[in-house]
């Protein structure tokens, strides 16, 4: 054992040795001014280089801990009766939720206006003519059940299905104060909510149909997704001038990021 650690006596002499010999030298300084400038300026070098380290490892605890002090603060500003976070809590009301998971990703073939047309569209074989009234967010290379969600408190206003698109959605939300009809197509008919059914922003409200089957009318799986700015039950996917497109909001500005 002792072998190992190395023999205590040695230890003892070595500390002692080196103890003496920093006395002299020490010593030496003091009767040298330029020996006595050169240790002052050591010294104030690793004052400079202790300092500089604290603060790292002190702004590093602060940085380590910030993500969750902030969620905190924001969860406690939630609850608060300040009236800042009534406000906050106003504002965060009024955005949406995304309707899909990836939605903006996932808009790769139909956006909001495009014209179609059977010898244009990036779908082929193509069936529809005119301009978009939503997006396509696409979900063919998704076999497992990929839900849709309500963007917004609001009633179910219509949930059937219908042609060229299967099962269909029609939300009434409010944005603003104006009553909005969000229309989300080409749902699973077996997952369709209840007419007049009332939900909460967040719910899910059905699953996309599978891709080439009657419960999306044949279309590949994507959800068609589009918003009115009134209230009607209006059911165009492509409509044929632009006089009737300005009925529609493209919903990809309606999100925060
Ligand atoms: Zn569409």
């Amino acid at each position: 054992m002792c072998e190992s650690f190395g023999s205590p006596t040695s230890e003892i002499i070595g500390g002692g040795f080196l103890f003496y010999s920093l006395l002299d030298v020490s010593a030496g300084f003091i009767y040298n001014k330029n020996d006595m400038k050169k240790i002052i300026l050591i010294i104030i070098i690793l004052i400079i280089t202790f300092s500089y380290l604290a603060y790292r490892l002190i702004e590093g605890i602060r940085l380590g801990n910030g993500g969750s002090q902030t969620e905190v603060a924001e969860n406690y500003d939630h609850n608060s009766l300040l009236p800042e976070a009534e406000e906050s809590e106003e504002k965060q009301e009024n955005i949406l939720v995304f309707p899909v998971d990836q939605f903006r990703q996932r808009i790769t073939k139909k956006p909001f206006g495009i014209y179609i047309t059977p010898q244009n569209s990036p779908v082929q074989p193509e069936r529809f003519n005119g301009y978009h009234t939503g997006v396509d967010i696409e979900y063919e290379d998704k076999t497992a059940d990929v839900p849709v969600f309500a963007v917004a408190d609001g009633v179910v206003r219509l949930a059937r299905t219908a042609s060229g698109y299967g099962g269909v959605v029609i939300l009434e939300i409010e944005l603003g104060d104006t009553k909005h009809s969000v229309v989300y197509g080409h749902i699973r008919p077996s997952s369709l909510p209840q007419k007049g059914e009332i939900v909460k922003k967040g719910d899910s409200i059905g699953l996309l149909g599978t891709s080439f089957s009657t419960e999306t009318d044949g279309e590949r799986r994507h959800l068609h997704f589009a918003v009115l700015s009134n209230n009607s039950l209006d059911l165009l996917g492509y409509v044929q001038n632009k006089s009737e497109l300005a009925g529609w909001i493209d919903p990809e500005g309606l999100f925060g990021e």
